[in-house]
């Protein structure tokens, strides 16, 4: 038998352990070769009569990632081809009997007979996990990096190799469409507890424990295909499925406004799925995930989410020619709210930091919100003290410029003001190696006007963080008109280090994510001007799937803040470059009202000490006209919150400011968290089709005024039938 990514061994208890180790990558994934081996294992493990079970492992640190999505893209391309060559009918069958052979083939582990156990040794996600459902017992490792889980969902999908069916089968319903719905990692206490393993057994253990369940006779028949097995939840239509399925429907639509057609489907398959035998709960899953593979959405999120951020992350826009780097220590200038999370970030990379502050007080008060951020991780158990003091031990605060001799990089987060980050950009200079490089967290300060402090242009960036640095996946790559290939490299390297995803940039107004976000903020601004109740912007911000509404989102980022952007943009470029009824607004809020946000408790919102933030009842005394809501077009309001923003990153992209579509899709759901949904600022246009977009912005020009003007650039795509993704050869979503 001649296996390239699974070893089958059979040990002198009859018991075979087969091991997944695809060979030249640090993660087992599923692809059509995997399936194909592991179907031929399988069924050696079946048909040899010496073979009395099965163990399945894996030879790396984790378990399985699941699929490689790229395989379904590539099912999809298939189908498209078949139905040209075959017709409709034949492709749809080919595609459908295609996307169900894992399905297929985990069923056929399930009955074939013969026990098989599952000894997860580390992460085991998506497929990787649905093959450890198919498995008759589960033995997890109690170990920190183990998790399981089904994130299907996060890409678009549901899981359809059984996923469905067996959770929904494992535990009460309310609690498996969650999960599902959710897509969470699961840590191993809690899994057991959800009924999704069977025990808990140190890593090294896993597999002798998982062999001695088959020696101790272990029974080769999952639950469900018992005689007389009984759902946890009891039947759908029972008094107690009543109880369940209404509110869950309800559940749905308040969570996804019907955007997910994925989670909708996870509804479907487990309604149905319940009231079937395994058998044909599995062709019901099988129908909804080959329909669901074919929706726009789930093509979306996939090439955005898997495909080009996989790109991105391997070093899509590093120039070639520079050598890798070897960052050993990194300076940061500012240790503020921005500087100690970057600190942080890079200490958690092995980094040794040099923190900066104006006094050796502010520069501890850095240091010790990366303290605070690492006890609370100690006492939620997701650390240790000698882990968290190692961590610290690696963090240097000092009012000192002289400490940044020996950095590699060196990145100023001092206030967003251009003589201080003039002078600390000088002062650092002075201080840093000759070949180091220098990079500025601005936030709207050009790029190449602060190079101009800096001796050495080329080797000045703009590094973007996004706040809170902890959290936030995406950093912004500026480059000025000056900056060179040697400084784009390290800045890559350092965010790969980090485990950030870069986008790079060419230096602008607002760079590309604030600039889209700031036109978020504006519409909301625009609406309350006209009228629509703030409520209802709030929520049609929601039902467009952004994170939070305009004007919350506002509130966040501070209202003076975007004050002070306009104020610098009219100073810039004339009174005519900012909406006066926004200006009117932001007036009236900063400086008349004193409203500056959630950061002094007043802003869109009331902030009270306790409960929850309210809207300020002040707004609707703003709004000289008041528009009757039951005669607002929502779904107007809806496409104007997407259409602004998509119309700001097709205006960037015109522009040279950001040149790959992927990039764009991105960093506009990491960076501002522009509706999943849609696959990002680029993707919600080509799916529309560039003319019908021109069509719509001309529709809302026409009713909003000249900001939903749509670029030459795209009635030209258009004209030529083209999408943005046609420039970088991409198929299409
Ligand atoms: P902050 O006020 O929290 O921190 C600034 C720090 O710089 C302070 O600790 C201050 O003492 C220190 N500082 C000032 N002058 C200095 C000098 N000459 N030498 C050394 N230290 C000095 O501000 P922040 O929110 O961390 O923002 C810092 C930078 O990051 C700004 O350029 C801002 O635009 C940018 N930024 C902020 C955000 C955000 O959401 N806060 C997001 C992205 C980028």
């Amino acid at each position: 038998m001649n296996l390239k990514n699974f070893r089958l061994e059979l040990g002198d208890d009859a018991i075979a352990l087969l091991v997944w180790d695809c060979p030249g990558r640090s993660m087992n994934v599923l692809n059509p070769e995997v399936i194909s081996d592991l179907a031929t294992a399988v069924e050696r493990v079946i048909g040899d009569p010496a073979i009395k079970g099965c163990v399945i492992t894996s030879g790396k640190d984790s378990f399985s990632g699941g699929a490689d999505l790229t395989m379904l893209e590539t099912l999809g391309h298939q189908l498209a081809a078949r139905s040209r060559s075959e017709g409709r009918e034949a492709a749809m069958a080919a595609f459908f009997e295609g996307t169900r052979q894992l399905s297929l083939l985990y069923r056929r582990i399930e009955t074939c007979g013969k026990p098989f156990a599952c000894a997860i040794n580390g992460l085991c996600l998506g497929g990787g996990f649905e093959l450890a459902l198919a498995c008759h017992y589960r033995v997890v490792a109690d170990s920190d990096k183990a998790r399981v889980g089904l994130p299907e969902i996060k890409v678009g999908l549901f899981p359809g190799g059984g996923g469905t069916q067996r959770v929904a089968r494992l535990m009460p319903t309310p609690d498996a469409l969650q999960m599902l719905f959710r897509g969470d990692q699961i840590r191993p206490g809690m899994a057991k507890a959800m009924n999704l393993v069977h025990e808990l057994a140190p890593v090294a253990d896993v597999v002798s424990q998982a062999r001695a369940w088959i020696a101790g006779g272990g029974k080769a028949i999952a639950p469900w295909d018992e005689k007389n097995w009984r759902p946890p939840s009891g039947k759908v239509f029972s008094p107690g499925g009543m109880m369940i399925w209404p509110p869950a429907n309800a559940i749905y639509r308040r969570e996804t406004f019907d955007n997910y057609p994925a989670a909708k489907a996870v509804l479907t398959c487990v309604y149905e799925g319940l009231q079937l035998p395994m058998d044909s709960a599995l062709k019901v899953e099988s129908r909804q995930f080959a329909y669901i593979l074919r929706t726009p959405e789930a093509a979306a999120m996939i090439r955005t989410l898997f495909g080009s951020m996989g790109e991105i992350n391997k070093g899509l826009r590093r120039p070639k020619d520079q050598p890798a780097s070897t960052l050993r220590r990194l300076g940061v200038i500012g240790a503020g709210f921005m500087g100690a999370g970057i600190g942080l970030s890079a200490a958690r990379a092995g980094l040794s930091v040099v923190l900066i502050d104006r006094d050796q007080a502010a520069a501890d008060k850095g240091k010790a919100h990366a303290e605070a951020i690492l006890t609370k991780e100690v006492m939620k158990g997701r650390s240790t003290l000698p882990e968290r003091d190692k961590l610290l031990a690696l963090i240097t605060p000092t009012p000192d410029y002289v400490a940044l001799a020996d950095c590699d990089l060196v990145i100023e987060a001092v206030f967003e003001d251009r003589a201080v980050k003039a002078e600390a950009i000088k002062k650092a200079q002075a201080a840093m190696r000759a070949d180091a490089v220098l990079a500025s967290n601005t936030s709207t300060l050009p790029i190449s006007s602060l190079a101009e402090n800096f001796a050495r242009p080329a080797d000045f960036l703009g590094l973007h963080f996004f706040s809170p640095v902890e959290k936030m996946p995406l950093v912004e790559i500026i480059m000025g008109t000056k900056s060179g290939p040697r400084a784009l490299a390290i800045g890559l390297d350092f965010v790969k280090m980090i485990k950030k995803t870069p986008i790079v940039v060419n230096d602008a107004r607002g760079f590309f994510a604030n600039r889209c976000v700031g036109a978020y903020i504006r519409e909301g601004h625009l609406m309350l001007g006209e009228g629509v109740p703030a409520a209802m912007i709030e929520n049609v911000g929601r039902m467009a799937w952004m994170p939070v509404g305009p004007l919350a989102l506002n509130d966040e980022v501070a209202l003076d803040l975007a004050w002070k952007v306009l104020q610098a943009t009219k100073a810039d470029l004339g009174a005519d470059a900012v909406d006066p009824v926004q200006e009117k607004l932001l007036e009236t809020m900063v400086v008349k009202g004193g409203r500056l946000g959630r950061k002094n408790a007043k802003g869109f919102y009331d902030y009270p000490e306790r409960g929850p933030k309210r809207l300020w009842p002040g707004l609707a005394d703003l709004q000289p006209l008041k528009l009757d809501p039951d005669g607002i077009d929502v779904g107007e309001l809806k496409q104007r919150l997407l259409v602004v923003q998509a119309l700001e990153a097709a205006r960037a992209v015109a522009e040279g400011i950001i040149a790959d579509p992927r990039e764009a899709d991105v960093g506009s759901i990491l960076g501002f968290g522009f509706a999943p949904f849609t696959g990002g600022v680029l993707s919600y246009i080509d799916n529309m089709g560039l003319t019908a977009f021109a069509a719509l912005c001309d529709k809302l020009a026409t009713k909003y005024g000249a900001r939903f003007t749509c670029p030459d650039f795209v009635r030209d795509l258009a004209r030529q039938g083209k999408r943005f993704y046609d420039q970088v050869g991409r198929q299409a979503a």
